[in-house]
């Protein structure tokens, strides 16, 4: 039995106003994508309201408390340690006892930069991030009539306009971004 009351009230110290919103969209989105593909619903309704939780803290924070758990896996990270957000998210809410489920905090941990091999768990919460509501950007309504029919092809649509967002800017990409993006694309049926 998850205890939602904890953990808004835990999520309530950390985050406000828009983010807030933001997660708990993704929380909703999550949900009907878990039902919609076969995922566990409650976890993915977890993993979306908690995805965000380090999500506030400032940059220096972040890598601070990544480098204590040695949780830094690529330069991109030590550049912008916001990528750094969901690792910290998933650590701190182990500790802190409020997400035990190990799927649920994989789903979080990666939820920003994904990973060769995510489960399905953790698709549906890259992805749900990535096309809740709320998100207007370019491309989402694109990728959003696309989840409707096709996860993993949700996915590569989705993790193709991140990754030509990034080089438009000139930013660096994190490894498990191409990596996830190129194992998804390999696993297609041809
Ligand atoms: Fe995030
Ligand atoms: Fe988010």
């Amino acid at each position: 039995m998850v205890d939602w009351e904890r953990l808004e009230a835990a999520l309530g110290q950390q985050l406000q106003g828009p983010r807030l919103e933001h997660v708990r969209r993704v929380r909703l989105t999550a949900r009907s994508l878990a039902e919609r593909y076969g995922a566990p619903v409650e976890a993915a309704e977890v993993a979306g309201l908690m995805h965000d939780y380090a999500r506030s803290l400032p940059g220096e924070t972040l890598l601070a408390e990544a480098r204590k758990r040695q949780l830094v896996i690529d330069p991109s990270e030590e550049q912008e340690p916001g990528l750094l957000h969901g690792p910290v998210a998933a650590a701190l809410l182990e500790e802190q006892g409020l997400v035990t489920d190990p799927a649920t905090l994989e789903a979080i941990r990666w939820h920003t930069t994904g990973r060769p091999g995510m489960g399905l768990l953790e698709k549906v919460v890259w992805l749900a991030d990535y096309i809740e509501p709320g998100r207007t950007f370019p491309g989402a309504a694109k990728v959003r009539a696309e989840a409707e029919k096709d996860l993993d092809g949700a996915l590569i649509m989705a993790m193709d306009n991140c990754l030509q967002f990034l080089i438009n800017k000139g930013y660096l990409i994190h490894l498990y971004t191409v990596k996830a993006r190129n194992w998804l694309l390999t696993r297609r049926p041809s």
